[in-house]
């Protein structure tokens, strides 16, 4: 294995992907480093939206530079992607929601999306068969959806034809650092690995990975799921969104279903649940309602990190790869449900695929993007809170500029790390 670099990328996810082909492309020498395959963990599990609808007003220029991004992605990276703009429907079950939407729009047009209100009967005609009691909906139809693991992989596999060099099974244990910059990292075989520039895009891993060169990222994991009808080929519709349930039909026909806006999520406590408690406050007012506290192997495992011996205590990293996130079949069942209610000539298809993945939330639900103050050469890329594969190709590059260039051609002050400390965190207002 190699011993020296330019720039060492952690994660192979869409976000560690996008970034080591956007620098590999411009030349770099780059080595990306997972710890199981690529696309094992949030990448490879998310519905694979990707909207600019129902963001927050900070990140909709990113979501906006992304989608043109996503447009030519599949010629740019010589693999397909399947991504369509397919449409994004966002469902109001009362008046007031629609009122929200309405003044919601309002402000998006400003910013440049697309969103319009329609009718309940205007949505039944985009959506076939669509029933239920909603009052109207915001649509955007030029929102999309793509291909998760196909999306990813086609950034693997052109970094590496663009020259990156890409390691799977192999764990960053360490982030190595001396007088407040990077100098390299430790492999989970011991193996050192020198660069001046690292990039920690390693999801929920993150935080402690960051915390192994003294740098701390305020985060919370938290479990969402998807369930995977058996192939039902002439469904061609949005990603709809109702506050129970969202659903879409994938390229091989399918329909997949994720936990609506109001469906309740699930949090395995570990020893950093109460962690960084002043910054997840409001947050935790605002969503207590919806969170399902859980105690497990989780909080174990994060025990047994720090007993002296333990393969956790040796090789934390490594000893997550391979450990399938639970699925909580209470979720699964309301949200199946749900799906037969508002599509009722749907009911009796088989479901063949069910999963749960694992989001990395930052108080504010807004990502870490950018060089973490103190330690010159650490750039994080990382909370993306859930909505991080729409932003992949973006967050490539414009993490691909800070390091060659110094600096992104879009602002990314919002998503400082030094954000949380300086200004605390306020209310979460989505645009939806
Ligand atoms: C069920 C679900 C539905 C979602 N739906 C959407 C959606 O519709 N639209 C949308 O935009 N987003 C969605 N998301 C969020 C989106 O999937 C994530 O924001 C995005 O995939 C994050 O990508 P990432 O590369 O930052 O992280 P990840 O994909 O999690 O990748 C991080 C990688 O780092 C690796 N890693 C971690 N630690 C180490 C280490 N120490 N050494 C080496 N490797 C390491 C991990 O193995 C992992 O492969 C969803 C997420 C889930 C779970």
């Amino acid at each position: 294995m190699e011993k020296r670099t330019e720039v060492i990328v952690i994660g192979g996810g869409i976000s560690g992907c996008a970034v080591a082909y956007y620098l590999a492309k411009r030349g770099a020498q780059v080595i990306l480093l997972e710890k199981g395959q690529i696309a094992d963990e949030a990448s490879g599990r998310t519905w694979g939206a990707v909207r600019r609808q129902g963001r927050q007003a900070a990140e909709v220029p990113l979501a906006i530079e992304s989608l043109k991004l996503w447009d030519n992605l599949s010629e740019e990276l010589g693999s397909e992607t399947h991504f369509i703009r397919g449409g994004n429907l966002l469902l109001a079950v009362t008046d007031k929601e629609l009122v929200e939407f309405e003044e919601t729009v309002k402000i998006t047009k400003e910013l440049g999306l697309e969103s319009d209100i329609v009718t309940w009967e205007k949505a039944q005609e985009i959506v076939p068969g669509l029933s239920g009691r909603f009052m109207g909906g915001m649509y955007s139809p030029s929102d999309g959806y793509a291909h998760p693991v196909k999306t990813t992989t086609a950034f693997a596999r052109a970094a590496q034809e663009n020259g990156a060099k890409i390691h799977t099974r192999c764990a960053v244990e360490k982030i190595e650092a001396s007088n407040g910059r990077v100098t390299g990292v430790v492999t989970e075989a011991g193996h050192r690995i020198e660069a001046d520039v690292i990039v920690n895009a390693a999801g929920v891993w993150a935080p402690r990975l960051a915390g192994t060169c003294g740098v701390r990222i305020p985060l919370r994991v938290i479990r969402t799921h998807v369930t995977i009808t058996e192939p039902q080929p002439d469904y061609q519709a949005p990603l709809v969104w109702t506050p129970r349930v969202a659903f879409r039909p994938t390229v091989d026909g399918n329909i997949l279903l994720g936990a609506g806006a109001a469906a309740r999520f699930d949090h395995d406590i570990d020893l950093n649940s109460l962690r960084d408690l002043r910054y997840f406050w409001q947050g935790f007012k605002q969503f207590r309602k919806k969170m399902q506290l859980h105690i497990g192997t989780k909080l174990l495992n994060d025990i047994l990190s720090h007993v002296p011996g333990t393969t956790q205590n040796q090789r934390y990293f490594a000893s997550t790869v391979g450990v399938e996130p639970e699925v909580n079949w209470d979720t699964i069942r309301q949200m199946r449900e749900a799906f037969f209610e508002y599509m009722p000539q749907m009911r009796g298809l088989r479901f063949v695929k069910t999963w749960a993945g694992l989001i990395d939330l930052t108080p504010d639900i807004l990502p870490v993007l950018g060089e973490a103050p103190g330690v010159k050469g650490l750039i994080l890329a990382t909370g993306f809170s859930g909505h991080g594969f729409a932003l992949g190709p973006i967050t490539g590059r414009l993490i691909s500029e800070i390091v060659l260039d110094g600096k992104p051609s879009l602002p990314l002050d919002d998503f400082r790390l030094a954000r949380f400390k300086e200004k605390g965190v306020g209310a979460i207002r989505r645009l939806q």
